[in-house]
């Protein structure tokens, strides 16, 4: 299997907690597990402003429900496969069971460049595939939320999507997460991934002993997740030398002003050519010296081609799967100390859960209230996960999926086995 697919990462992953669960799990509830609940593929065929009809394939896949409905983002990118949801769905499951949220795990997919598109067209594509998945989303069935090609606007036309569907202002409970404040939507969340990879990362750091005040982080992806981690990391004293995106990467080893660059990456749409800093390439991005490595774009980033040669000392993943399995051990070889995607990037759907809650009840949380929810949380699994990961003289993210397959076998068992 290719070494950079996002569904093959998932199963290595996953075979190697079955391996350690053997003893304790049936075969087949692991068999069951390996296998998402349901997948599905449509076509949404809506006009755009162009007066013509476009034809695009979208997904929906429920990986596991034993804890609750699915969970997960909205994927919109040009390249995104029914095997990528797929992998995608599975690490939801886990990490909302390792966050203790009480969900399964789900993700969708539309097949389309989100940044190609003009705003009017993107809400035309997203309400299209409301009303063409709607048997599929729900709040007892899978809430969506954004994710890579989404965001928080969108959010709010699935919201109105479905309202009007029932012909109603609003919906009973939440069917959708992300979603702009004033339409029910919690402070905080926007914030929330890449606050959680702030928190993980501020844990790892008092770990190592490395005073915050003379750290160096080196932050790949500058979207939601990348720049409000280089954003709050600043904030803390942390030097943020290095930050990429998709069209280059810049260096700066005082320090990179990240209020500027963020000010000049919404201008541009890029971190290049930003002022006091060097130009440099993705791959040398990665390969800084440096305290802490935050790959937050996108998924195999972190390769047998590179594994070698990376020199930070810890590893938060922010992005979803960016590191492959065979990378994986060379890094647990070269002692780099790794936080895996389902504890790292986990603050995102715990925030998601507050949002559920809070509309469910029709209460409203304040952003204190959200934030110091998901502190309190982010670092008892930190503990936790860690405990094992010593005791058992394992990786952190063996250990963390040890403890999240675990969790979603017992649920499974007190159930009492489904079909
Ligand atoms: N897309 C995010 C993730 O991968 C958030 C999912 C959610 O909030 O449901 O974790």
């Amino acid at each position: 299997m290719a070494e950079n697919n996002i569904l093959s990462t998932a199963m290595e992953n996953f075979s190697r907690a079955s391996l350690m669960l053997k003893d304790e799990v049936e075969a087949n509830l692991l068999a069951k597990l390996s296998m998402p609940r349901e997948r599905v593929e449509f076509t949404l065929t809506p006009q755009l402003s162009d007066g013509k009809v476009h034809v695009f394939t979208s997904f929906v896949v429920r990986h596991s429900d034993a804890l609750g409905p699915a969970k997960g983002g909205i994927r919109m990118t040009a390249d995104v496969t029914l095997d990528d949801v797929t992998g995608l769905a599975m690490e939801m499951t886990w990490k909302c069971a390792l966050i203790g949220v009480p969900f399964g795990g789900g993700k969708s997919g539309i097949v389309s460049d989100a940044g190609n598109l003009t705003p009017k067209d993107k809400e035309t594509l997203i309400r299209s595939f409301v009303r063409n998945g709607l048997r599929h989303i729900g709040p007892q069935v899978y809430v969506p939320a954004p994710d890579m090609g989404t965001n928080e606007t969108d959010m709010g036309h699935i919201k109105d999507t479905i309202s009007f569907s029932h012909g109603q202002a609003i919906t009973q409970g939440c069917f959708v997460t992300g979603k702009p404040v004033l339409l029910g939507g919690i402070p905080g969340r926007r914030e929330a991934t890449g606050r959680g990879v702030a928190m993980c990362v501020e844990k790892s750091l008092e770990l190592f002993d490395i005073d915050t005040q003379k750290a160096t982080v080196v932050v790949q992806g500058f979207g939601n997740v990348g720049s409000v981690t280089a954003q709050l990391l600043n904030e803390m004293g942390v030097k943020v030398i290095g930050v990429g995106d998709i069209e280059g990467a810049v260096y700066n080893e005082f320090g990179l002003d990240i209020s500027a660059l963020s000010k000049h990456a919404a201008q541009t749409a890029s971190v290049k050519g930003f002022a006091s800093a060097s130009a440099i390439s993705g791959s040398e991005l990665l390969e800084l010296p440096c305290d802490v490595l935050v790959p937050a774009a996108t998924a195999a980033q972190i390769t047998t081609d590179n594994a070698e040669q990376i020199k930070a000392k810890i590893v938060a993943e922010g992005a979803n799967g960016p590191t492959t399995p065979e990378a994986d051990e060379i890094l647990y070889k070269r002692n780099i100390f790794v936080i895996p995607d389902i504890l790292c990037n986990a603050g995102g759907v715990f925030v998601s859960y507050l949002e559920y809650t809070q509309e469910t009840q029709q209460e409203q949380m304040t952003v204190e209230h959200v934030n110091s929810r998901m502190k309190k949380r982010i670092t008892q699994r930190f503990e936790e996960v860690l405990r094992l990961a010593n005791d058992r003289k394992m990786s952190m993210r063996d250990a963390a999926m040890l403890l999240a397959v675990r969790t979603v076998c017992n649920a499974l068992k007190s159930r009492g086995y489904q079909p």
